[in-house]
């Protein structure tokens, strides 16, 4: 973590903070908290793939980071950040709005979040074009290869057993991440109130959990 990273970083949108104590965990030392992609294109209101809500959140995720680095586990911040032409966004044949281009305004961490700078690596996906849904691992687009991001590694060294996920969005990069972590051995957990999703509808909500459960992650927090 530089301090280069944080500079955009101090808490600045406190009106904006959820203060909403539904979220409850605690962790130990053997406990990882993944917070993903808090960016401002995803996060903020102006932001190029606004996740509804997304800016909400933040109050709630600060919490987290403030309890697992009490607790003495390992705080993790992950950032979608891709080149500016990739075959992960529309203009180039992919699904997706142009987002969080490296070194962008859309890609930096939102204003606000982890205030007192407790995350101890940031974890960059899709920094070659791949796709980058999973903190764990991308995937060349129409690819099935998985090429490793280097976390699992970083999260074994430090003994770290149980990891917890949060932040944007609940559908997509949370859910793969989570899915990741359970496929890696590791105890997860999503925490539903600290994610939102970018397509916030019943049928998709059904589906996430359905995929989450399946793959044995325990969903705090989410509608029964
Ligand atoms: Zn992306």
């Amino acid at each position: 973590m530089t301090d280069e990273q944080f500079e955009t970083a101090m808490p600045t949108a406190a009106e904006n903070w959820d203060a909403s104590p539904a979220v409850v965990h605690s962790g130990g030392q053997n406990t990882a908290l993944v917070v993903v992609d808090m960016q401002n294109d995803f996060g903020h209101p102006d932001g190029s793939l606004f996740v509804s809500g997304g800016d909400s959140i933040v109050g709630a995720i600060n919490d987290e980071i403030e309890r697992t680095a009490a607790g003495g586990g390992t705080v993790v911040v992950t950032q979608d950040w891709h080149p500016a032409s990739t075959p992960h966004f529309i203009d180039d044949g992919g699904v997706w709005p142009t987002h969080c281009v490296a070194g962008t305004w859309g890609a930096e961490l939102m204003d606000g979040l982890d205030p007192n700078r407790r995350a101890t690596a940031v974890i960059r996906k899709g920094t070659n074009g791949e796709d980058g849904y999973s903190a764990f691992a991308m995937r060349e687009p129409g690819g099935d290869v998985d090429i490793p991001t280097g976390l699992a590694g970083l999260l074994r060294e430090r003994g770290i057993e149980r990891v917890v996920v949060c932040g944007l969005a609940t559908d997509v990069c949370v859910a793969a991440t989570a899915t990741s972590a359970a496929e890696s051995g590791f105890d997860t957990i999503v925490l539903w109130d600290a994610a939102r999703p970018v397509y916030p509808d019943d049928e998709t909500e059904t589906r996430v959990l359905g995929e989450l459960r399946a793959a044995g992650v325990e969903v705090i927090g989410a509608p029964s």
